[in-house]
């Protein structure tokens, strides 16, 4: 049933969290254990003692963010899938952007004409491209375009990736970038939970492994493309719905809070 399956795909994001968090927090464990071990073996030795607490202080520091980084993640919402316009979304989100992403990004849109409408939340949905927009102008720190499109497409059939199960259809939508790019082991595990590359206080590791659940729990896919030097393409499949769009009172990206 739906419910087992969203129960399944739930306890499948929770493991994976998980196991993210789990490494994280034993790697400040280890430091705070080892800390404590030197501080007996150097009690007598007053700078050696200030130096090794300040570090284990550190370590505790570090834990703190992890569970608060937990925390901001266990209060995500339920989906509330709806019928909705993603020409009419990507166009939105194209003025917001290209006000909010500064001027050396350049923002385009390009949406097949007539597509139909897809089933999804809007507010996640605006926030999954905000990061995922966020992601493309980090990797462009000289400008560069973002693009984001969409098209249709009819499943396995047309050459989907095997992460979709289903023959679709599927809106096709399309954020790629023109940056740095990602090594083929960032690319291994850039959707990992707390995988980053951003120094700290920069990044969460946290947007794409939501992009990711956001896609499953859609009842979609997403698949990521980069290559070192030329840019980074993500893939993200949304169900079509026959439904008309759902007329949403709230301004576009009434959920929205300003990437950090
Ligand atoms: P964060 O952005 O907080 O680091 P993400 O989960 O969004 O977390 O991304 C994980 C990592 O994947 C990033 O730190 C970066 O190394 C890489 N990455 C994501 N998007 C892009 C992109 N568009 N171009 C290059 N690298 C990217």
């Amino acid at each position: 049933t739906e419910a087992s399956l969203r129960h399944a795909q739930k306890m499948e994001a929770v493991g994976q969290l998980a196991g993210g968090i789990a490494h994280d927090f034993n790697n400040v464990l280890q430091a705070v254990s080892g800390g404590i071990g030197l501080i007996r073996r150097r009690a007598g030795d007053r700078a050696a003692v200030e130096r090794l607490a300040g570090m284990v202080e550190e370590a505790a520091r570090r834990g703190a963010s992890v569970t608060r980084r937990l925390l901001a993640f266990s209060r995500r919402e339920e989906l509330r899938p709806a019928a909705l316009d993603a020409a009419e979304l990507l166009g939105g989100l194209r003025e917001v952007l290209s006000a909010t992403l500064g001027p050396r990004i350049r923002v385009e849109v390009d949406a097949e004409p007539g597509l139909p409408s897809v089933l999804a939340d809007r507010g996640q949905l605006e926030t999954v491209l905000v990061n995922l927009a966020t992601n493309a102008r980090d990797a462009m720190p000289d400008g560069g375009t973002l693009t984001l499109s969409a098209r249709m497409q009819q499943g396995e059939s047309e050459g989907g990736p095997d992460c979709l199960k289903e023959a679709g259809p599927y809106v096709h939508l399309v954020i790629a970038d023109t940056g740095q790019g990602m090594s083929a082991d960032t690319l291994a595990r850039a959707s990992e939970p707390f995988f980053t590359t951003k120094s700290q206080g920069q990044g969460t590791g946290l947007g794409l492994a939501m992009a990711q659940s956001f896609a499953k729990g859609s009842g979609g896919a997403l698949a990521i493309a980069s290559e070192p030097g030329r840019g980074t393409t993500v893939s993200l499949w949304l169900p079509v719905t026959d439904r008309e769009p759902s007329h949403h009172p709230s301004p576009p990206l009434a959920n929205w809070m300003p990437p950090t």
